[in-house]
Formats: C-alpha cells, sequence, structure tokens
C-alpha cells in the first residue's frame, strides 16, 4: 500500500534550465534536461533546497502518494490532479482522499530499452514496407493501382511507428503531445525568430551540403542518382493528386514521425547516458543507416546531425520537424514543377 508524504511536484513546463535546483542538491538526485525534470527518489533525503532554489515554481511541494519504484518522477501542469479523480482497481473512488495526489505520469528521459524497443519496431516496419513495395506483385500492378497500394502500404508503415510511439507514452500516463512537448509553443517572440532564422540558415546548410556532396561523387564516378525527382513523380503519380500524397508523405507525415522517433526519444536517451556531442553523432548515424540508401549515407547523416542540433539547442522538436518538411519539400516542389513543364 502507497504511504502518504510531502514530495515533490515538477513541472517541465515552468523551468527555464537555469539549472539552480541541480546545484543545490546534495545528494545529486535530480536532474533537468530538455523537456523534463528527473528525481531519483531513491537518493532524494526531502530536504526541498530544490524547492526553495526555484524560483518559477517548476519544483514545488505536494502531498503525495510514495512512489513504489521510486525510480523517476516529473509532471506536466494539472496532471496529477487529473489523475487523482480516476478510479482505482479495487477502489471506489470515494477511498482516495482529495488531498491525497497520486502521481502517475512519468515525464522523465527515455530509456535506452525504450529506445531501442522503438527503433526495432521501426526497423522491422520499414524492412516489411521494402518487401512489400519490391514483390512481383507490385511489379505486376498498373501504374495508377501501383500508386495507390504503395500508399497503403505506406500508410501502414507509419501507422505501426505510432502505434509503437502511442504504446511507450501511454505506459507513462502520458499522450503524444505531452511527451514530446508538441503543444502549443510558449516561447517569446523573439526566440521563435531566433528558431526561424536558424532553420532556414540549416536549410540552405543541408542542402547546400547534399548538392556538394552529389557533385564531388559524380566527378569520382559513383554516378548516383543526384536528384530524387523521377522518383518522386514515379512514387506518387504526376499530377496534382500525386503532388498532395507527396506533401501528405514525404513532407508532413514522414518527418513528423521521423523527428519524434529519432530526436525525440533516441537523442533524448543517448544524451542522457553518454553526453549531447556523442548523442548527436549516434543518433545521426542510425538516422543515416535507417534511410538504407548507401550513396545517401553521408547527407542524411548531414540532415540527422542539423536536426538533432536545433531540437536540442531550441529545446522543442518543432524547429527540427520544419527543417526536415522543408528539406524534403525542396525535391518534392522541384520534381512536380519539373513534370508540369513536361
Ligand atoms: S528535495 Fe533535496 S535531495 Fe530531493 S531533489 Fe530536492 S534538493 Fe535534491
Ligand atoms: S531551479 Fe527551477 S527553473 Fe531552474 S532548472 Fe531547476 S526546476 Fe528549472
Amino acid at each position: 500500500m502507497a504511504r502518504t508524504s510531502v514530495r515533490l511536484s515538477l513541472d517541465p513546463n515552468k523551468c527555464d534550465r537555469c539549472g539552480r535546483c541541480v546545484r543545490v542538491c546534495e545528494p545529486g538526485s535530480l536532474k533537468v534536461g530538455p523537456s523534463y525534470i528527473y528525481v531519483d527518489w531513491r537518493a532524494c533525503n526531502e530536504c526541498f533546497k530544490c524547492v526553495e532554489a526555484c524560483g518559477r515554481g517548476a519544483i514545488t511541494r505536494r502531498e503525495s502518494s510514495r512512489q513504489k519504484s521510486g525510480i523517476v518522477a516529473a509532471t506536466g501542469a494539472g496532471k496529477p490532479k487529473a489523475r487523482s479523480r480516476e478510479k482505482q482497481p479495487g477502489k471506489s473512488a470515494s477511498a482516495t482522499p482529495r488531498n491525497k495526489v497520486k502521481v502517475t505520469a512519468i515525464h522523465g528521459p527515455w530509456t535506452l530499452l525504450e529506445a531501442g524497443l522503438l527503433l526495432a519496431i521501426v526497423l522491422v516496419a520499414f524492412l516489411a514496407k521494402d518487401v512489400a513495395l519490391g514483390s512481383d506483385t507490385f511489379k505486376a500492378m498498373t501504374p495508377s493501382s501501383a500508386v495507390m497500394a504503395r500508399v497503403m502500404v505506406l500508410a501502414a508503415f507509419y501507422a505501426a511507428q505510432i502505434g509503437a510511439l502511442w504504446g511507450l507514452v501511454r505506459r507513462r500516463g502520458l499522450t503524444l503531445a505531452e511527451a514530446f512537448s508538441l503543444g502549443r509553443m510558449r516561447t517569446s517572440l523573439g526566440s521563435k525568430a531566433v528558431s526561424i532564422g536558424l532553420v532556414v540558415a540549416l536549410l540552405v546548410g543541408t542542402r547546400a551540403a547534399m548538392w556538394t556532396y552529389g557533385v564531388f561523387v559524380q566527378a569520382l564516378g559513383w554516378n548516383p542518382p543526384v536528384s530524387a525527382n523521377a522518383d518522386l513523380t514515379s512514387l506518387f503519380g504526376p499530377d496534382t493528386f500525386g503532388l498532395m500524397l507527396a506533401v501528405l508523405i514525404v513532407v508532413l507525415i514522414g518527418p513528423i514521425i521521423e523527428e519524434i522517433v529519432f530526436r525525440g526519444v533516441l537523442l533524448d536517451a543517448f544524451e542522457n547516458r553518454v553526453g549531447v556531442w556523442v548523442a548527436l553523432l549516434a543518433q545521426a548515424t542510425l538516422f543515416a543507416l535507417y534511410h538504407f540508401t548507401p550513396w545517401m549515407l553521408v547527407p542524411t547523416f548531414v540532415l540527422g546531425l542539423a536536426t538533432g542540433w536545433i531540437a536540442h539547442a531550441r529545446d522543442s522538436l518543432w524547429p527540427a520537424i520544419a527543417l526536415h518538411a522543408l528539406y524534403n519539400a525542396v525535391p518534392v516542389g522541384i520534381a512536380f514543377w519539373l513534370a508540369a513543364q513536361g
């Protein structure tokens, strides 16, 4: 049975990462990182110096049920109250006193086990998608049937990843938006302008790197398909409907899901273990390998580094999603513009 004691209420949304709480925490049981506040309850001596140090209300005292595992707790604002009204198995709702709050939402960093499990599911889904798209059944289809079948396979591919992400965040009592801070950006206008400027600069940089790399490898005689333009119009069809499908899948859905998987989960899990720079390199390498096209390894690695860095630097997935989406929008725009020119 859970014991009741005064505990900490953690609200990462109010935290500005000043680090004062971490400096006064003598047992070292407190960590603050991108979008999370982490307390190791086993080490915490309940001195509440962090509460005194935090002038932003991100750490406050709260009467709470003692956690059985005592490992992680950081909650979004309002979450504990909402949970406290839930009926517990085997208990009537009135059995929980109104002044006791059960903290059930976990907002800490992703573990390597969670990241590995997610990556395994993503890779299996990727291989299944490639097997389906390369099958004889596909080759025997008419172009219009193949486009629709391809869209269905891609929908199943992304649905598997969304399902895996949803399973992970539900285990923590969170929604996808809460787990990855995908709600409304609560930053100042100036901060948003900095993010936009960085996205534009990195878009130019990553596209320039891609172009330079293409010229370089062609000069070496590797003769890679420098342009994916033809592929995109043959994959989705060269008409307006094809353009809409390409925008939906290549510019919107793909970047959002890939950013959540690679920057939201993998980068977060690695960063918590090995530090930010090794984590950036590791997730960018996996991101490049995941795309499974040998000649694209370098440009995809560069894109993974850029999106990882901006997600870390701006402490939000939104700039990374915007950069990734715009990066993909360039070949989509060129491909369909060329198709329209005939
Ligand atoms: S209550 Fe004290 S020991 Fe616990 S996290 Fe805060 S500063 Fe650290
Ligand atoms: S003192 Fe408060 S605002 Fe500063 S890092 Fe700690 S929780 Fe965040």
